[in-house]
């Protein structure tokens, strides 16, 4: 994270230097919609003439960072946005959450989107996904066949798998306390959609430390997208979950996903003014372990783990960073790095260097023709590779890839990081 970091207090220079990258003004060209454009906004407008036009203005950001990391004066518009986000009554009484929903429910595109989805997308919303699951939202726009759902979530195997290893102890009379290195923090796409992604993170740690990773079973969402949606209490409310579930053991935090690391990270920072949970925070964060750095020092101590793998010669593979990863968190080199420690690997990279999938800060259910458009600018990129796999480590990276790469013209397919290591290794 860059530090320094501050709000606008009058002190955007109107250089323009963010516009050079920021996704959403590069795909409109619409000066309304750069991070200098939502400084002027915040700082200028009087709360009491904010209009449901501003709330559009302040929607059509992705929180990506980029303009953050290049501004001369760390003017942080991704905070702006968060804070304008959650002043539900100061934007013409409708909250960026309702805003959400009732865009998601008029606009044409996203309205097709849900009736191919159909039943599934009613069983996700309204009975699969529990109510505190940031899916829920991230959802909404996303077509039938990436929503393949398991019989059940990775956390309730889990739950059923120790009570089975219980009964047959208690059986056998051989009570086993299992001995784990790191704890697992799953994050929602993992735990309830996509639990290979779990299994594979699993059998990778097994490889790497002897053990599988202790997984606490009322760990909950990380708040990312409630934090995006400008629901500052509930985003609280499930740190302090996690925080607390945590706290039953010392041992390393480790996740598959970027996104929910990134989010994990700042509990730091949502506690930094609470006396009572400010320290609890804090083990928390200092603990949590970012999974390509995590693997990459594992592999590179225990590199006879991997030189049998022959699976990966000759394989043409894009790395995807994710935003957070990337400008937020500046972990490019780690997952490039651990990639490569497989032999033969042709890694790819986009001719002008990483760009946005077009899937952050709930931008994608706000505005899915904008999503679209910022997509098709990457693909524009990626069409000029031999590429046939594309890897990342973000849930909602990985989402929009691959239903990108199932509904689009652009050839290859789409897996997680774990997921693909394990292939090779398996
Ligand atoms: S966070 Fe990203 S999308 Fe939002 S204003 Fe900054 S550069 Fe643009
Ligand atoms: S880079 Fe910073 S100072 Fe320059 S226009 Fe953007 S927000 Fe203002």
């Amino acid at each position: 994270m860059k530090s320094g970091s501050k709000k606008d207090e009058g002190g955007c220079v109107k250089c323009g230097t963010c516009n050079t990258v920021c996704p959403v003004y590069l795909t409109t060209g619409n000066e309304v919609h750069t991070p200098r454009g939502k400084q002027h906004l915040g700082s200028r407008l009087h709360k009491g003439e904010r209009s449901a036009h501003y709330a559009d203005i302040f929607s059509k950001c992705l929180l990506c960072g980029a303009c953050l990391e290049v501004c001369p004066r760390s003017l942080d518009t991704p905070q702006l946005v968060v804070d304008v986000r959650s002043e539900p009554s100061k934007i013409s009484g409708l909250s960026f959450f309702k805003y959400v929903s009732r865009k998601a429910l008029v606009h044409p595109l996203l309205f097709s989107s849900l009736s191919k989805v159909g039943t599934t997308a009613h069983n996700l919303l309204g009975g699969f996904l529990p109510k505190e699951s940031g899916l829920r939202l991230r959802l909404l726009g996303f077509e039938k066949g990436v929503l393949q759902l398991p019989a059940v979530s990775y956390l309730t195997k889990v739950k059923n798998d120790l009570s089975a290893e219980k009964e047959q102890q208690v059986e056998k009379h051989t009570p086993e306390k299992q001995v784990h290195e790191v704890n697992y923090f799953t994050g929602c796409l993992a735990n309830h959609l996509q639990p290979e992604i779990a299994e594979s993170t699993q059998f990778l740690t097994s490889k790497t430390t002897g053990s599988k990773a202790c997984v606490p079973l009322e760990q909950t969402c990380c708040g990312m997208a409630a934090m995006a949606a400008g629901r500052p209490d509930e985003t609280l409310d499930l740190a302090k979950r996690n925080i607390r579930v945590f706290e039953e053991n010392e041992l390393p935090i480790l996740t598959s996903c970027s996104s929910c690391y990134y989010q994990l990270k700042t509990y730091n920072e949502l506690f930094a003014d609470d006396p009572e949970w400010q320290g609890r925070a804090r083990n928390f964060t200092e603990r949590l372990q970012e999974f390509s750095t995590f693997f990459l020092r594992k592999f590179s101590e225990s590199k006879e783990l991997i030189t049998g793998s022959n699976k990966s010669s000759g394989m043409k593979v894009f790395y995807h960073d994710p935003c957070h990863l990337r400008f937020k968190l500046h972990i490019t080199e780690e997952p490039r790095q651990l990639l490569s420690l497989f032999q033969g690997i042709d890694l790819q990279e986009l001719e002008g260097g990483p760009q946005c999938c077009g899937q952050g800060g709930l931008f994608q259910v706000a505005h899915p023709d904008l999503a679209l458009q910022v997509w098709e600018r990457l693909m524009e990129g990626y069409g000029a590779l031999s590429a046939n796999t594309v890897v990342t480590a973000c849930s909602g990276c990985l989402l929009q890839w691959q239903l990108g790469l199932e509904t689009g013209e652009s050839n290859g397919e789409a897996k997680h990081l774990a997921v693909f290591i394990a292939q090779l290794m398996q």
